[in-house]
């Protein structure tokens, strides 16, 4: 069995988020999709959201798992027997920070493998942040975001009005 973990903050899912885990689930039996409880960028939605949009944006894909995490990724990568840890790329920007957590995830527990997937040219720009701010400007964020998602946008606008 190779299972792998997808970490992020999910604040919220984009469909960037979704073809990763589409492409990494070619590559492994089980894909667990990891939400950080407390990331250091303050999540603009509950971890109960942000699992649950996850969860109904992936529904019927049998070799996913959705879970939220706190603590240390190496210590929940061996807790759930994963071998490597699965991280998207966008831009350069991106490539610093990944650099460092793979080399720090490295020296806490050599075993575990950090694997980057170039993203998709539909998705470099994507990000969701830019998805937050779309939707609080009242803009579509349809084809940004799995159609699940729109709700929970709708209420972050009406909660910040
Ligand atoms: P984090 O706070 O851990 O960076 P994110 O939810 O922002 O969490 O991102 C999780 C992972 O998905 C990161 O590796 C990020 O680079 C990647 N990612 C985010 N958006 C995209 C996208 N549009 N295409 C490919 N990878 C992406």
């Amino acid at each position: 069995m190779k299972i792998a973990v997808y970490p992020g903050s999910f604040d919220p899912v984009t469909d960037g988020h979704i073809d990763i885990i589409d492409r990494a689930a070619k590559m492994f039996d089980t894909v667990y999709v990891a939400v950080i409880v407390n990331p250091s960028k303050l999540p603009a939605f509950s971890i109960e959201d942000r699992v649950s949009m996850l969860r109904e944006a992936l529904k019927g894909r049998k070799k996913i798992i959705v879970e939220s995490f706190d603590g240390l990724l190496v210590e929940y990568v061996d807790r759930v027997k994963a071998t490597a840890i699965v991280r998207g790329l966008r831009a350069v920007s991106d490539f610093d920070y990944e650099f460092q957590m793979a080399l720090t995830n490295r020296k806490l527990d050599p075993k575990v493998e950090t694997i980057f997937m170039m993203t998709d040219y539909r998705y470099s720009y994507l990000s969701s942040s830019l998805v937050k701010e779309i939707a609080r400007l009242g803009g579509k964020v349809g084809e940004l975001v799995p159609r699940t998602v729109g709700k929970y946008l709708s209420k972050l606008k009406e909660r910040e009005e």
